[in-house]
């Protein structure tokens, strides 16, 4: 088994917080072992808490239909989120949720080391990006240590709002371009600030 495999099967068995009483199924994440991609969204919703599985609800089917529009399925990308259990009548996460699961993720992206780190929605882009808006910066893109970050809204967003579907599917199409140029470039200089890199919920 996998080192990630059996990481998954630990955040399984984790019962730090309270939320863990009332779910159905924790989810960790699932895809490629040494994906180049990783998306990360913010919780699981009713569906992923029956499947155990991240996006399979109506923002999933349409995470899954952006990374067709990009040649990619989810076997070849790396899907996960800022927590791994689905907060009650799904309100947001606590920050204490975020702190006892942000050892989880931070170990997922040491063991899987993707290129690319998609922050989905404003949770997630809260942990690499801090203080920062996604209606700001969402569709650029920060290199840190050889990894790029790049924010997008949170797919469930285009169904809210129909008119942020295009915006979304065109960050979509920025993928591909950043992974051709983390692959060729060494260390493109960025302009902006370098994103902190997961500290400001450290449990
Ligand atoms: N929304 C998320 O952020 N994650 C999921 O897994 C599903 C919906």
């Amino acid at each position: 088994m996998s080192a990630l495999s059996e990481l998954c099967q630990e955040i399984e068995r984790c019962n730090r917080c309270d939320i863990a009483k009332d779910r159905n199924r924790a989810v960790p994440g699932e895809g490629a072992d040494e994906a180049d991609i990783m998306f990360i969204g913010e919780a699981p919703g009713w569906h992923e808490d029956q499947q155990g599985r991240p996006f399979v609800g109506p923002a999933g089917k349409f995470l899954d239909e952006l990374l067709a529009s990009i040649n990619l399925d989810r076997s070849q990308v790396y899907i996960t989120n800022v927590i791994k259990t689905r907060p009650p009548g799904n309100r947001d996460p606590l920050p204490q949720e975020i702190a006892n699961c942000n050892r989880w993720l931070n170990r997922q992206i040491e063991l899987i080391r993707p290129k690319i780190i998609v922050t989905l929605g404003r949770y997630s882009m809260a942990l690499f990006f801090p203080g920062k808006s996604v209606g700001r910066i969402h569709g650029t893109a920060e290199r840190k240590d050889g990894v790029i970050y790049y924010a997008m809204y949170h797919p469930a967003a285009a169904l809210h709002q129909r008119n942020l579907r295009e915006v979304i599917e065109a960050d979509m199409r920025r993928i591909p371009e950043l992974l051709t140029e983390v692959e060729t470039v060494p260390q493109a200089v960025s302009k902006e600030p370098a994103p902190q890199q997961l500290n400001m919920f450290e449990g």
